[in-house]
């Protein structure tokens, strides 16, 4: 994040994966090495594209999960056209068209002072997690607090890394479909009862299927939290 993004006309640059990790059953982060990369900001994206041996070409937007290195964590969609070539296919080395930052609205920058809530559906935890690492690295001390909502506890993506505590940092699971032994909360959807009905004065970023970002949306603003407040991402 030495860089921030310069607006304007943005570049296709090759980028060639450098690094995988599985993240769960259907989900996998890949790192890449990315010639010139500007720099970019917690919350922002990139857009993909691949081109075919006929030249038929397909574009996808995917959020930068890491602040300080290209970093994609890609949910596998079953008959999609990009995202199966992206978890099970491309190879180290491999290479992709990439282009970005994209976007200045659903940004996170340290310093603000101000307390944070990230609330995420499944893939939705990548720009948040970028977010969650600017805060580590910079050494902000701003309270964050993550409702990170997935079916079941092997959806997790990160999963280590947000087991691991963080001062400041409150991480809470909400299982929709299957909980651990002894799990309090019942599964089931995000609720009003999920947030902390004292607690509205934030900022507030909410990512992830649009239906859930809808229903997160207008839970925050029945709760009493500032629309002004609330950003959004729709992954679509
Ligand atoms: C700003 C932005 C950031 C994004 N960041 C990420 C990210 O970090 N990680 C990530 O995995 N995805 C992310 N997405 C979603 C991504 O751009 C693609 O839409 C997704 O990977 C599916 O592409 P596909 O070519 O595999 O499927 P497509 O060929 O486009 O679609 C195949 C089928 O799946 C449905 N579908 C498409 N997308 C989804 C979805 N997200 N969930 C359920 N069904 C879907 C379509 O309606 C269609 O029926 C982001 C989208 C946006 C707009």
């Amino acid at each position: 994040m030495a860089r921030t993004a310069v607006p304007g006309r943005l570049a296709w640059r090759v980028a060639r994966l450098a690094e995988t990790r599985r993240e769960t059953e259907t989900a996998r982060t890949l790192l890449f090495d990315v010639p010139d990369w500007p720099g970019h900001l917690a919350g922002q994206h990139v857009d993909v594209r691949l081109t075919a041996d006929d030249g038929y070409t397909a574009q996808r937007s995917y959020s930068l999960s890491a602040p300080d290195q290209v970093e994609l964590a890609v949910q596998r969609i079953g008959d999609g056209e990009v995202s199966p070539y992206l978890t099970d296919v491309i190879g180290i080395g491999d290479p992709v068209e990439l282009r970005g930052p994209v976007g200045g609205w659903f940004v996170w920058r340290p310093g603000t002072g101000r307390a944070v809530l990230l609330i995420a559906g499944g893939s939705g935890i990548a720009p948040l997690m970028a977010m969650i690492r600017a805060r580590r690295l910079s050494g902000d001390g701003t309270p964050f607090t993550l409702l990170y909502s997935v079916r079941t506890p092997s959806d997790v993506y990160f999963a280590d890394e947000l087991r691991r505590p963080v001062p400041g940092l409150d991480v809470t699971l909400l299982y929709t479909r299957g909980t651990p032994d002894g799990w309090l909360r019942p599964p089931g959807r995000l609720t009003a009862a999920d947030l902390d009905p004292a607690d509205t004065d934030r900022d507030c970023f909410v990512c992830g299927p649009t239906g859930f970002v809808e229903a997160a949306a207008d839970l925050l603003v029945a709760h009493g939290h500032d629309p002004r407040r609330i950003k959004t991402e729709r992954f679509g």
